[in-house]
């Protein structure tokens, strides 16, 4: 890959909604193994600015492209293979944080990093973090924290805060709805804990999929437990990534499912708010 080539992709994106496909694909696959044990380069969906719900204050985002889970309601199936990302060299990703980091501090804001999956390239985003953290920049991580043991403590304290995933509860359910056991996010959620890491959760309520009381009561009981989680975030389902699905070919099961009503999303909240929780 060229300096050339690299160059003439455009980083920032007018939303993470925006299509990209196939950026990386005359990035030889040699390359990118090297690239994903060095973390000299990432692979971008794109980065976005001014963010003002992926963490505290405004915020720059840059988000990854890989995913290993195949989410039933996903909004950005294109950032689900990494060759779908563009290829970013270390160094430009922290320039391109340089040119902001004035103004996130005024805002009180900071650089998250999110997905796709972020710890499909866990030594890219490290290194990231590393580099934003000597800026004095506020580092978010937004994971489904199913890789999360490939973060040792030392890379932890890169982190101010983590952004966690939990998409539904029970082991059978999970499967149904991601691909993918649940159980190391929950593993991933008891070390941050146990470190006493802040924890903002998210949660997506999706109507006759998540919206079940008793999977909400599970999965805040769950969550009051841990002790380091200063708010909920309970997402309302959108179908503004359905047209991904179409383009790409996917089997998208959610066509007829309608956005939750506010009061069902107050409601979700509401379960949160008993056992203790913030949640918005
Ligand atoms: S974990 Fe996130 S990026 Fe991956 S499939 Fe689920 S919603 Fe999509």
């Amino acid at each position: 890959m060229s300096e050339a080539q690299q160059e003439s992709f455009s980083l920032t994106a007018q939303s993470p909604f925006e299509l990209r496909l196939d950026l990386s694909r005359n990035v030889p696959e040699s390359l990118v193994k090297k690239a994903l044990v060095s973390g000299d380069i990432g692979f971008l969906h794109s980065f976005t600015t001014g963010s003002a719900v992926d963490g505290p204050g405004v915020r720059v985002v840059a988000w990854t492209a890989g995913c290993q889970w195949k989410c039933r309601y996903c909004h950005n199936p294109d950032t689900w293979n990494m060759i779908n990302g563009m290829p970013v060299k270390l160094e430009r990703a922290v320039e391109e944080l340089r040119k902001y980091r004035h103004g996130l501090k005024i805002m009180s804001g900071g650089f998250t990093l999110s997905g796709g999956e972020p710890l499909m390239q866990d030594r890219f985003a490290v290194k990231l973090f590393t580099a934003a953290k000597a800026m004095g920049i506020h580092t978010a991580l937004e994971t489904n924290g199913y890789l999360g043991a490939r973060l040792t403590d030392e890379d932890l304290k890169q982190l101010d805060l983590v952004l966690l995933g939990i998409k539904t509860w029970g082991p059978q359910r999970h499967r149904d709805l991601t691909g993918k056991d649940i159980g190391p996010t929950f593993d991933f959620a008891l070390r941050l804990a146990h470190l006493k890491k802040p924890v903002w959760i998210r949660f997506v309520l999706v109507p006759g999929l998540t919206d079940d009381v008793e999977i909400v009561e599970s999965i805040a009981n769950f969550v009051a437990e841990l002790g380091n989680v200063e708010r909920v975030e309970v997402l309302p389902f959108h179908q503004m990534g359905q047209f991904k699905w179409k383009k790409l070919g996917l089997d998208y099961t959610l066509n007829e499912t309608q956005p939750p009503a506010a009061e069902q999303v107050e409601r979700a909240c509401e379960i949160f708010r008993g056992v203790g929780l913030k949640a918005y």
